[in-house]
């Protein structure tokens, strides 16, 4: 949109923290979202702007399609009307095969699978090289990202707003508050919040990269009330994953993973893939997901205090991201006004995804410096400096995937850490 002058005011020292640092990257179809929801809307249109503009963006689609696998009778029996909720979510093409059928699509598959959904739009993409692209348009568009900028009051004169911040006081005509975990904290600074966030912790272990030959669609259990339950698929960058466990806890920051936990994870992907008994595992990581006592998304636009809020988005805000986006521009430009759609600017990110031309393929990258997920020295570089360079190690590792294969940086951390000198913070 033109005509403003948004700023995003982010308190970690990187973009790309929070709930959408540790995600099970699937591109969802809202095949099994709750009906006439906020949220399934949103999913849908992300879904459909993420596909019109991934090319422009550079970003990757993996066509894997889902199977909700029956494990037993009784999930069996659940299976006609998670196709039925799917046509009613308008997601048509989605279809219940037979146990034959299932062995033909995924042989790896334990023999116990006794038949499956079949959603073949559900794909996989890149959980962090898209909301940092999306970041990107918005710099390219005028706008500015503040880090280290934790919001921590506010007032509101009747016109506008004076946020407090560890940096300082921001103006701004409206607020938006999309604070994830922290969402009705903030929500508080506006009005006592309708809300409560209690914060999900989802777990995964990551199999090595010759795993991935072992799957190839997304395995999604049948789903319970709680959670979509435990998935196996594989990842844009070439590695299989098997998460994310439903826990909740207070912390709100902090998603520690636990040995027990993740064994019992390696069980049911062994369970799901008996073949994986014979990989290892290279990786383990836990998300939090922002969830509320609701099932849908709290967005809302308040026109007399100048305050629209996205919060509570908690398993599918990935893809419903661009869904969300469209929803809080056209929330704005009917209560607000005075903005116009702006000519879009394409500012497309490097590919980090095994599926397509990696930048060590070519001689624009100089040396391999990460030789697990060869990551050159050109990325590496490049990851560091431009509008929106690297704030920290962990941003680092997301925008490049160095020091995030095998050795987790055993043999490339010197190096890595030698070339960010001075530029990332603790
Ligand atoms: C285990 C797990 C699996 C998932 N799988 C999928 C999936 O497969 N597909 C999918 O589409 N989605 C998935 N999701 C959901 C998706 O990751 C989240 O919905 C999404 O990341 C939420 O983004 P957000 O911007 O609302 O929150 P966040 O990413 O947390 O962003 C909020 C930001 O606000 C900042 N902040 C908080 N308080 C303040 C403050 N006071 N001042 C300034 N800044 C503040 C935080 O630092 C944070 O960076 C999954 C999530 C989890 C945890």
């Amino acid at each position: 949109m033109a005509g403003l002058e948004p700023i995003m005011l982010e308190a970690a020292s990187d973009i790309l923290d929070g709930a959408s640092k540790g995600n099970s990257a699937l591109l969802h179809t809202g095949f099994d979202a709750p009906e006439d929801s906020i949220e399934v809307r949103c999913i849908q249109s992300g879904y459909r702007e993420y596909l019109a503009i991934k090319d422009k963006l550079n970003l990757p689609l993996i066509e894997s399609g889902a199977l909700v696998v029956a494990w037993d009778e009784e999930q069996l029996a659940k299976l006609p009307a998670i196709v039925a909720k799917a046509h009613r979510n308008g997601v048509g093409d989605v279809v219940q095969i037979d146990r034959d059928e299932l062995r033909k699509r995924e042989p790896s598959l334990s023999e116990r699978g006794l038949g499956a959904v079949h959603v073949p739009g559900e794909h996989i993409i890149d959980p962090w090289s898209a909301p940092l692209a999306y970041a990107h348009q918005g710099l390219a568009h005028g706008g500015k990202v503040l880090r280290r900028c934790r919001v921590t009051g506010g007032a509101f004169d009747g016109v506008r707003w004076t946020l407090q911040t560890t940096l300082g006081n921001v103006v701004a005509g409206v607020v938006i508050n999309a604070a994830g975990n922290h969402g009705d904290l903030v929500e508080a600074i506006n009005q006592p919040p309708a809300f409560a966030i209690t914060p999900r912790k989802g777990q995964f272990v990551v199999f090595d990269k010759p795993a991935s030959k072992l799957l190839h669609a997304i395995i999604l259990p049948v789903p319970t009330e709680r959670t979509k339950g435990v998935v196996a698929c594989r990842t844009a960058f070439g590695n299989l994953l098997v998460g994310p466990t439903a826990e909740d806890q207070t912390d709100r920051d902090r998603a520690e993973v636990d040995h027990a936990m993740l064994e019992q994870l390696i069980a049911k992907g062994v369970e799901m893939i008996p073949e994986l008994a014979h990989h290892s595992v290279n990786a383990i990581y836990a998300g939090l997901r922002p969830a509320t006592q609701f099932k849908d998304y709290q967005i809302a636009v308040n026109r007399e205090r100048r305050w629209i809020t996205a919060a509570g988005i908690r398993s599918t805000g990935l893809t419903a991201a661009l869904g969300i986006a469209q929803m809080i521009g056209r929330g704005f430009a009917e209560t607000f006004g005075d903005v116009r759609e702006a000519e879009p600017i394409w500012t497309p990110v490097p590919n980090l995804a095994e599926e397509r031309p990696r930048q060590y393929m070519t001689e624009a990258g100089g040396d391999i410096v990460c030789h697990c997920e060869l990551v050159t020295r050109g990325e590496i570089a490049a990851a560091l400096e431009g509008p929106l360079p690297a704030g920290d190690l962990g941003g680092l590792k997301r925008r490049t995937r160095c020091m995030m294969g095998r050795c987790q940086g055993f043999y490339c951390s010197a190096q890595v850490l030698a070339m960010a000198e001075g530029r990332l913070q603790p």
